[in-house]
């Protein structure tokens, strides 16, 4: 089973996501916010023949848009288009498959998923693929029925372009750009931990509309907190799977499943959790400490280059080390070195389809 490199849709998608599936490995979710850690993000894949997925949240392609346009919404959507254009034009050449995908969308942010929907199908009249692989819809606030029916709606848009929807089903813990929840450490957390008979009821709306997967709540926690008493409990990612295959007669995993809030999260849960059909990953707080502790450790090792153009008592000048693709490449090397970390623990290295 071998794929083109560049960015996958459609059937490759999915034989991608059987394959992480059938071989017990995940790919990593990238966050990314800028061609810095865009880049970084493909050259870590293509380091380990890895595929990779990048992914935006709505914060991330605003500011990729650059935060001087006016208008939020357009900037959204345009810093979404813009990234995801950057993307196709070099993933082949990293050699590996990339993922494209946007992460957590709340009610508020339904219509930013819908303008890049109508970004896709512009782009699929004129390549044959949709511009991105996939979305997210995270309506998990609103009661099961409300949160199924908008990704019934949204699914039936993108099926006929090849792409994918991931929907979530109860709560993760913590906050990613503005959606999500506060964690209180000394709650009963129940609502951390998502129902199998919600996931049972996602699959039977969903199954046959299109390729769909499911960021599921099993007391995953967005961020990084001291430890509390949110508990990682992934069997109920296999009560959730066992549920589905008892009731409808699967083959085994039939459900995509999506790690959420997997930073500072137990190597042993993970591992885990991807024998339960996890395919996929996010990571953000981690390679977004990654890039900075690195920005941090130049600038101390160069401090006076951050003060002074010429040094001021033995005119060294120090063009050299402020220039600004010195300190941001010691960041991408940075990111790059966590997502090598991350790709050893999600099992993904070597394990790349493009040829
Ligand atoms: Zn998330």
């Amino acid at each position: 089973m071998a794929l083109k490199p560049g960015v996958v849709s459609g059937e490759d998608y999915q034989e991608l996501v059987q394959a992480c599936k059938k071989g017990g490995y995940a790919l990593a979710a990238v966050n990314c916010v800028g061609t810095n850690s865009v880049n970084a993000a493909m050259e870590a894949a293509a380091n380990n023949n890895s595929d990779i997925i990048i992914q935006f949240s709505n914060g991330g392609a605003e500011f990729f848009a650059g935060q001087g346009l006016k208008d939020s919404f357009q900037a959204k959507v345009l810093g979404a288009v813009s990234a995801a254009q950057h993307v196709h034009l070099l993933a082949e050449h990293y050699g590996i498959c990339v993922v494209l995908h946007t992460d957590h969308a709340n009610r508020k942010l339904v219509p930013w998923v819908d303008a890049l929907i109508d970004h896709s199908e512009v782009y699929y009249k004129a390549h044959g693929r949709p511009l991105y692989t996939s979305h997210m819809l995270d309506l998990s606030e609103e009661d099961i029925d409300k949160n199924l029916n908008e990704c019934v709606r949204v699914l039936k848009r993108m099926a006929p372009l090849g792409m994918s929807l991931e929907i979530e089903l109860g709560i993760t813990g913590g906050e990613e750009d503005g959606v999500g929840h506060e964690v209180d450490e000394h709650a009963d957390n129940s609502h951390l931990y998502t129902q199998p008979e919600d996931v049972l009821k996602a699959y039977e709306m969903l199954s046959s509309l299109g390729h769909f997967s499911v960021a599921a709540s099993f007391g995953n926690v967005h961020g990084v907190y001291k430890p509390g008493n949110v508990q990682l409990r992934p069997e109920i990612l296999r009560n959730s799977q066992s549920l589905v295959t008892k009731t409808h007669n699967t083959p085994h995993n039939p459900l995509n499943l999506v790690f959420h809030g997997g930073s500072g999260s137990e190597k042993e849960k993970i591992a885990e959790a991807l024998t339960y059909g996890v395919f996929k990953m996010n990571i953000d707080t981690d390679t977004q400490f990654a890039f900075s502790e690195s920005v941090g450790q130049y600038v101390e090792a160069n401090m006076k280059a951050f003060q002074y153009q010429i040094d001021p008592v033995d005119g060294t000048p120090y063009k050299k080390q402020y220039d600004p693709r010195k300190w941001l490449r010691a960041a991408e090397k940075g990111f790059v070195a966590r997502l090598d970390e991350a790709i050893l623990d999600l099992g993904s290295k070597g394990k790349t389809l493009a040829k």
